[in-house]
């Protein structure tokens, strides 16, 4: 099976700063983070697309039992990417303990920050960051 963009050079364009996704030649939809199948269609015919780096906040929760090597509490987020894939990634830049259901709806620019890796990871990675626009 072919990987049009493997969860190595995913993470290899987060570091550059690039957010990449995958545009599908068959339904138009964009497949964000990158899957092997478009997420609406099932299609394989897919190509490397930079994402906008826009979305708005769906939901979200604040953590404050964390796992392994994370600090709590921090806030854990869905946003809705302007390209229309969900997206899961850590809200950053507000204080967890004003979180409040006013996030919901509200504008975010996507980056990433770097995650150590723990007992049950393959290492550090890079994981999906909000910031309020
Ligand atoms: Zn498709």
């Amino acid at each position: 099976m072919e990987y049009k963009l493997t969860y190595e050079q995913f993470q290899q364009g987060l570091e550059r700063g690039e957010l990449l996704g995958l545009k599908c030649n068959t339904c138009n939809s964009v497949t964000f983070p990158p899957m092997v199948r478009c997420r609406e269609c099932n299609s394989t015919d897919l190509e490397v697309t930079q994402m906008s780096g826009k979305g708005t906040i769906r939901t979200f929760t604040v953590i404050r039992v964390a796992p392994e090597g994370m600090t709590p509490p921090y806030v854990v987020a869905m946003a809705e990417t302007d390209e229309g894939a969900w997206v899961m990634g850590n809200l950053v830049g507000i204080d967890p303990d004003d979180a409040h259901m006013g996030l919901m709806g509200k504008k975010v620019s996507l980056g990433s920050h770097l995650v150590k890796g723990d007992t049950y990871s393959g290492g550090d990675s890079r994981v999906i960051t909000f910031s309020l626009v």
